[in-house]
């Protein structure tokens, strides 16, 4: 049926005019740009602010592994930098949450085919005995293929899981693939291995392992769990295709050191309406240990910070903008998490993260109350020019803001283009070298966009239902 029929037959069925359906039924008229949205989307083109944060703190921090004093040293540059900036209300917000720290990693294969492997702890991971382990290899080339094997099956033996992970620009291969890595180790563990080597989740073919968390859930022990650089992995599978049983020695001896502090970071741009509700926005600030996390996760703090400056050098908004560097994103979420326990009674306009690198945002989504849906039709007029096109799903996307939108806060999310995100992600080459300095700023731009449309909108933003 054409449209036209199908409003014809509606306009029939319920003996309204068919020129009213047809009023109700067309598409949105974008509004016009207000011209103090367009200037300040225009003049963030031109941000430096945010690359002198992700250019500070990977070069006068580095890496900044949860709850370890290069964490807690961050926090401390962040607080300076924010106050420098003249944010106001920065504070640290501290929790406590266990202590995960890397040891000696090594893999060699012992037979058929005697050769030493590239590969790193993943997060969380247990240790083997400071010599070793020696055990059988059983390969598995799928998350779904180690869902089959029977229970017992891997009594004493080192259960390999490959993945088949290719770039995409929405990062779905991430969700698709990423279990290998999230609850592989645990799954093996539950039918008796000793320990677990992945195939990175990554789409590159460099030497670099990926690191990145795994998760035990209650009752399972944690074992020895560790990341196979691509082209290991595919050594391995092409030994495993000839037939002869694998055996692999492992020394991987992380260790749990007890309870660390960690922390939020947090920041204001004070609005004239405090009823109106907190727009919260942010990135995480720990990363992994092994590069300097430029991409996962400064860019995201840079990002959100460069946007808040903007809107904190005019006009005070009607909304408070809060920006939230949450620390220890990458172990747990225990950041988003503890902020969700202290704020979730506030009153929040809506929340959105930026932890997707630092490549351009090619799409917005949201999940708005029907009050406040104008906003979203002005957002995709605004944003336009930047390249950005409105999805079709719903938005709330986000380890770090998830507690908190999990509570029925507004979503606003700003996609960024993953397609090479995932060749250096929670490896060695997570550097400043990665960030191209244009997209960075089409970020920025977007960034204040978004702020300079929702801190001010006139509507009212209640609560929504969670997209999960
Ligand atoms: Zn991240």
């Amino acid at each position: 049926m054409s449209r036209a029929a199908l409003v014809l037959a509606l306009a029939a069925a319920t003996a309204l005019p068919a020129a009213a359906l047809a009023q109700r039924a067309a598409p949105p008229v974008p509004a016009k740009v207000d011209p103090r949205v367009a200037a300040l989307r225009d003049a963030a083109l031109k941000d430096d602010v945010a690359w002198d944060i992700v250019e500070g703190l990977t070069t006068e921090v580095g890496q900044r592994l949860a709850a370890t004093e290069a964490e807690a040293r961050a926090r401390n540059w962040a607080v300076v930098r924010l106050k420098a900036l003249g944010f106001k209300n920065v504070r640290v917000e501290e929790y406590q949450m266990p202590v995960w720290l890397r040891g000696e990693e090594g893999a060699e294969v012992v037979a058929p085919f005697p050769q030493t492997l590239k590969l790193v702890a993943l997060g969380n991971s247990g240790a083997t005995p400071p010599a070793g382990i020696t055990a059988p290899v059983v390969v598995f080339r799928s998350y779904g293929e180690l869902a089959n094997a029977p229970a017992g099956s891997l009594a004493g033996k080192i259960a390999y899981i490959g993945n088949a992970m290719e770039p995409t620009q929405d990062g779905s291969s991430y969700g698709a693939y990423g279990p290998a890595r999230f609850v592989g180790p645990a799954l093996a563990a539950s039918k008796g291995a000793i320990a677990t080597v992945i195939r990175s989740v990554g789409t590159d073919h460099h030497r670099n392992p990926h690191t990145g968390g795994t998760n035990w859930p209650e009752g399972v022990a944690p074992i020895p769990a560790a990341a196979l650089s691509v082209p290991d992995a595919e050594l391995l599978e092409r030994m495993a295709e000839r037939g002869k049983p694998i055996t692999l020695k492992l020394v991987l001896t992380p260790r749990f050191a007890g309870t660390g502090t960690s922390g939020n970071v947090i920041a204001e741009v004070p609005g004239t309406d405090p009823k109106a509700g907190v727009v919260l926005i942010g990135g995480h600030l720990d990363s992994w240990d092994l590069g300097t996390g430029a991409i996962d996760d400064a860019s995201g703090v840079a990002i959100t910070t460069a946007a808040a400056k903007r809107l904190l050098d005019g006009p005070r908004p009607r909304r408070t903008i809060r920006v939230v560097w949450f620390g220890a994103e990458e172990p747990g979420g225990y950041g988003g998490k503890d902020y969700a326990s202290k704020h979730g009674s506030e009153r929040h306009a809506t929340a959105g993260e930026s932890d997707f690198g630092a490549d351009r945002v090619w799409r917005f989504e949201v999940n708005l109350p029907d009050s406040a849906k104008p906003i979203a039709d002005r957002l995709q007029t605004a944003l336009a020019p930047l390249g950005i096109s409105r999805g079709a799903g719903v938005g709330g996307d986000g380890t770090d803001v998830g507690p908190t939108l999990a509570l029925g806060v507004a979503a606003i999310d700003l996609n960024q283009d993953g397609t090479r995100y995932f060749d250096t992600h929670h490896t060695p080459d997570d550097v400043l070298d990665r960030i191209d300095r244009e997209q960075l700023r089409q970020n920025v731009a977007a960034w204040t966009t978004m702020l300079a449309v929702v801190a001010n909108a006139p509507e009212e933003i209640g609560s929504v239902t969670p997209r999960r």
